[in-house]
């Protein structure tokens, strides 16, 4: 069923209660690095204000875990966004609460109000434990927009319980309907061959994707940390790198998965070891199937897999990369997820990243331009991917179209 969208809304002189994603990275100063998650709001919020809406902004920072944390407030968020929208965007105390509530309903026209960081709350995250909070949202607001892909797939307050409290009047922001678009048609009807690159930390985090994906694409290639969980499931020495002994049956599973279904599953052949986990040590390019000797650890993967892997990636008509498929904040180990990132820029398939390093890497290569698809949501894609809808999504209005 087609969810509403923001064009379905009567918007004029309404409390527009908009949920959008300014989980924006901060450096030690709580200067914000990169600025993308605020600049994809703004065709929501440019349309809502043309059509005379008072939008009221609803966003979570970082992890405050249900405390109040000043180092986590959105202050330098409402001042980002006054700069691209031109207008005063006023910074509510917090997120809920009386003094909140006069603010949203004297707020003027051409005005913006950003609430206080939603996780100050406990009631965000544990909305079955705190029904309340959602409610205390919902009331600053005659209709509600979800502009938040990037957690899409999280059932929290300003969300799933908010969305459900405006039951003809949820709709899609411009953000999430065009990641809806783009990630449905690309990635749930791929064009193939399709090729997905999954690298990062943990295979655990990321098993119920590699799962769907052996059922899903014709290529899979395994990058990163959580190749060596696989490496060993094949038998091979793999040091002191990163493995979790708990998933290895899993990966032994995904492995036959693509076996019978014909799916070619490529680890690395050649890896990138290392003396420490730091930048400044000894490190040797080994063969994979020489193993990893005692005391060395694996972080990056090696010259010989990238050449392989770029005939698979520049035939692809889809390709879907999530993960750094090394130690990337390490200069030394970040060559191999730098020359992926631009590898990817050079295809002619239909090219997807998603998730922050992914897109940090492919930024700092200068052509992310050249990309198709920026999916400002690495988790949420992931779901999607997995389950083929979210949650989030699933909570806004449903619409006939014809
Ligand atoms: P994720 O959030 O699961 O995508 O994981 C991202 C993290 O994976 C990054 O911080 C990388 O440093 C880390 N990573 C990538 N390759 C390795 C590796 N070989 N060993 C340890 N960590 C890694």
């Amino acid at each position: 069923m087609a969810k509403l969208g923001l064009q379905d809304l009567e918007l004029k002189d309404k409390r527009v209660l908009v949920r959008v994603d300014f989980n924006v990275p901060l450096d030690e100063n709580g200067h914000i690095t990169d600025e993308t998650r605020i600049t994809a709001s703004l065709p929501t919020l440019r349309y809502i204000l043309s059509q005379g809406g008072k939008p009221i902004l609803m966003s979570h920072l970082g992890r405050p875990k249900g405390v109040r944390n000043e180092r986590l407030s959105l202050k330098p968020c409402a001042e980002a966004l006054s700069f691209y929208l031109a207008i005063p965007v006023h910074l509510a105390p917090d997120c809920i609460g009386p003094l909140v509530e006069k603010m949203a309903q004297e707020m003027g026209q051409d005005e913006v109000l950003l609430l206080e960081n939603l996780r100050f709350h406990r009631g965000e995250e544990h909305p079955d434990e705190e029904p309340g909070f959602a409610g205390q949202l919902a009331k600053l607001g005659d209709v509600y927009v979800d502009d938040a892909f990037g957690t899409a797939h999280r059932a929290h307050a300003s969300t799933v319980a908010c969305a459900k409290l405006f039951p003809t009047t949820a709709a899609a922001g411009c953000l999430l309907a065009a990641e809806l678009r783009f990630l449905g048609e690309a990635l749930l009807h791929p064009k193939r061959p399709f090729v997905a690159l999954i690298g990062g930390a943990k295979v655990s985090t990321k098993l119920g994707v590699l799962k769907a994906l052996s059922r899903k694409v014709d290529t899979l290639l395994i990058g990163g940390g959580m190749a060596y969980t696989f490496l060993k499931a094949r038998g091979i020495e793999v040091g002191g790198s990163l493995v979790e002994d708990d998933a290895l049956d899993q990966a032994r599973l995904i492995m036959e998965e693509c076996l019978k279904s014909g799916v070619t599953l490529l680890l690395p052949e050649d890896l990138v070891i290392a003396a420490e986990f730091k930048n400044e040590t000894l490190a040797e390019i080994v063969p994979t199937r020489e193993g990893i000797p005692k005391g060395w650890q694996g972080l990056d993967i090696g010259p010989a897999t990238v050449r392989g892997w770029i005939p698979l990636l520049k035939a692809a008509a889809t390709i879907f990369w999530n993960g750094p498929v090394g130690v990337f904040e390490f200069p030394q180990f970040a060559r191999g997820t730098f020359e992926i990132a631009k590898i990817l820029t050079e295809c002619d398939g239909i090219t997807i990243v998603g998730g922050g390093d992914s897109l940090a890497a492919v930024n700092a290569s200068g052509l992310a331009d050249q990309i198709d698809h920026l999916s400002t949501g690495g988790g949420a894609a992931l779901e999607f991917i997995e389950y083929g809808h979210l949650p989030g999504v699933d909570a806004l209005t449903d619409i006939e179209r014809c």
